[in-house]
């Protein structure tokens, strides 16, 4: 339908069509509301596109509310319980999607990401949603006697009930905006700080130059930043490092602060050393056992360890184990929200109810998914977050 033809007033406007808006749009479609999504970007769910390489990792077989930030880490628990990735498998299973799982529980789409859109879209049609993209929200007011007006590029509109499902500030490329904390603010609710998450972290001067000359090297490691550790590959770019071990860190890491990497994740290095020094064998032999060659030379030639193996104390080979164990490096920032898969902080939780997803201080204003104060580790976290909040959030309509 053109905007023209679509009835002015509605039971519920979503904002936002991704993947928290059509969901909830849909559930609230099934309970019988009339149900209007707006958004501004060309097509609906640019994100599920992109996301998962182009797979999407579209939830996890192990989702617990560890695998969440929020500054009120009971906030997920509600929302996830009542919808648990059981959930949203069996969804995709009654529209025959194939997909598939990858290590640690990620489950993917096994053709393209579009498939889970066209889920989502055919979903929303059932339900009787109407979505209309290409809608600039130019004003958004609460009525006197309840309820909300909304002026657009594509018009005035009334709903009862207006969901915020607008997303956070990564990936601008993709029509992302602060609408949502806008309007947050504008109702009088916080919004906690917001910073990049899920993203690769870049060094400046000397070490930006030595990354940039193992560029394209992965390694598995395992990385500790703000007292959490992943064990996860990393991969060196020429701007720094990235690969799923550097992202997930990256969502504990603050400025300033180290992150430390065992570049030998699975090896009791010391016990290795020692064993090394009473058979006589070389350190380059025990490393390229391990390691490309690339990195064995980039390692030795930053850190060589001098003289015969036989004639270093065991004390100096202790600090050589904890140097490849617990190398610690100075990122100078994030690669920003350009390159960030998720932001981190948003729309207070506090200021939110758990269970429905209203504002506390608005009634008839709900916020969910990515907009609000709660972040996914990598893994399929964020969307799972995004169909739970937008589920609970849906029935409560
Ligand atoms: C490259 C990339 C890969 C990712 N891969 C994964 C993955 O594999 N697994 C995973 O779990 N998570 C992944 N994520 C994170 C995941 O995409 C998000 O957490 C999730 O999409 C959030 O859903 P949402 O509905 O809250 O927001 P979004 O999906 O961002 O949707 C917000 C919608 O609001 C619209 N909007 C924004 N501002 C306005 C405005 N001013 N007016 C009108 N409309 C507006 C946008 O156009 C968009 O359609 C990835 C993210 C990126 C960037």
């Amino acid at each position: 339908m053109t905007a023209t033809s679509l009835p002015r007033e509605w039971d519920v406007i979503v904002l936002g069509a991704g993947a928290a808006g059509l969901m909830c749009a849909a559930t609230a479609g099934y309970q019988g509301k009339r149900v209007l999504v707006l958004d501004h970007a060309p097509k609906a769910a640019a994100k599920i596109r992109i996301s998962g390489g182009g797979k999407c990792n579209f939830t996890n077989l192990n989702v617990t509310p560890d695998h969440y930030l929020c500054s009120n880490p009971h906030f997920v628990k509600s929302a996830l319980s009542r919808y648990p990735s059981s959930a949203f498998i069996e969804l995709v299973e009654r529209h025959a999607l194939a997909y598939e799982q990858r290590e640690l529980g990620k489950l993917f789409c096994v053709e393209r990401a579009s498939d889970l859109i066209a889920i989502l879209r055919q979903e929303c049609d059932w339900a009787g949603v109407e979505v209309l993209t290409h809608t600039h929200i130019e004003a958004v007011s609460a009525l006197p006697d309840g309820g909300f007006t909304l002026s657009t590029s594509q018009g005035e509109w009334q709903a009862a009930k207006l969901v915020v499902a607008t997303g956070g500030l990564s990936f601008p490329k993709l029509k992302a905006s602060g609408l949502g904390y806008e309007l947050a603010r504008q109702f009088g609710l916080q919004v906690t700080q917001c910073r990049p998450g899920l993203v690769p972290l870049s060094f400046a001067g000397k070490w930006q130059q030595r990354f940039a000359d193992l560029s394209g090297l992965s390694l598995e490691m395992a990385v500790t930043a703000g007292g959490r550790t992943f064990n996860e590959a990393v991969l060196f770019t020429h701007f720094g490092l990235s690969g799923p071990g550097i992202l997930q860190a990256s969502n504990y890491w603050l400025p300033g602060e180290p992150i430390v990497l065992n570049t030998l994740p699975k090896q009791d290095v010391y016990a290795a050393l020692l064993s090394l020094k009473r058979s006589g064998a070389g350190l380059s032999k025990f490393l390229g056992q391990h390691w490309p060659k690339r990195f064995m030379q980039f390692w030795l030639a930053l850190y060589p360890l001098e003289g015969e193996l036989a004639n270093i104390p065991d004390e100096q080979l202790k600090q050589y184990a904890q140097q490849l164990t617990q190398w610690t490096l100075y990122p100078d920032d994030t690669a920003g929200y350009d390159k960030a898969e998720v932001t981190l902080g948003g729309v207070d939780t506090d200021e939110i109810s758990s269970k429905t997803f209203e504002a506390k201080k608005q009634p008839g204003l709900y916020f969910i998914g990515e907009v609000l104060d709660v972040t996914g580790q990598l893994g399929g976290y964020n969307f799972q977050w995004a169909w739970a909040s937008a589920v609970a959030c849906g029935l409560a309509l």
